[in-house]
């Protein structure tokens, strides 16, 4: 099932979200429809608190944008109740965007490696480490059950030229091409 996305300004966006205890009703059907919702919009990843629940819980995709050669390493993986351990390795620019935010496109930089503890849908426990693009979506997909998003960590400059845009968005002036829930203040 395909899930209407939140957009900017639901104050779930803005939540540290809750962990997911193990008898979480329907947690298989929960993992598809977000894998089916982050599909449907072209997305390489997607947190829970972007469909409306607040839960640590997210799922990722990077074989999609891996270059042919690359494919086997890219990762199609859930993770639940994460913990980013440590982050290491020079910080890299990249611009970003984010289901949450239409057409909102800006340079992000992040720690190159990322290490973590989660847990799998039949919650089994695992620490590992990722680099490259698989960390960049796992570190912005882990902010949204930290209830940040990418755009506050823009530079300055940036920020304000689209303070216009995301105003909008949060008084519910906002299209994507995909299904949506658009905030009314
Ligand atoms: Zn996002």
């Amino acid at each position: 099932m395909i899930m209407p996305i939140y957009v900017y300004g639901f104050p779930v966006l803005k939540k540290v979200a809750e962990p997911i205890s193990n008898d979480y009703p329907e947690l298989g059907d929960l993992i598809e429809n977000m894998y089916q919702t982050m599909y449907n919009a072209k997305g390489v990843g997607l947190a829970a608190p972007q469909v409306g629940l607040s839960k640590r819980i997210f799922v990722v995709d990077t074989i999609q944008v891996m270059k042919e050669e690359d494919k086997h390493k890219g990762i199609k993986k859930v993770f639940i109740n994460p913990q980013i351990l440590e982050e290491t390795g020079n910080p890299w620019s990249y611009e970003e965007g984010c289901l949450s935010i239409p057409n909102i496109h800006g340079d992000v930089e992040r720690p190159a490696v990322v290490t973590l503890t989660y847990v799998d849908e039949n919650f089994n426990e695992f620490t590992e480490t990722y680099e490259g693009m698989n960390a960049r979506v796992i570190q912005h997909e882990y902010d949204h059950i930290q209830g940040k998003l990418f755009i506050e960590k823009l530079k300055p400059l940036k920020k304000k030229l689209i303070q216009g845009k995301l105003n909008k968005m949060a008084a519910g002036n906002v299209t994507a091409d995909y299904k949506i829930k658009v905030f009314k203040p």
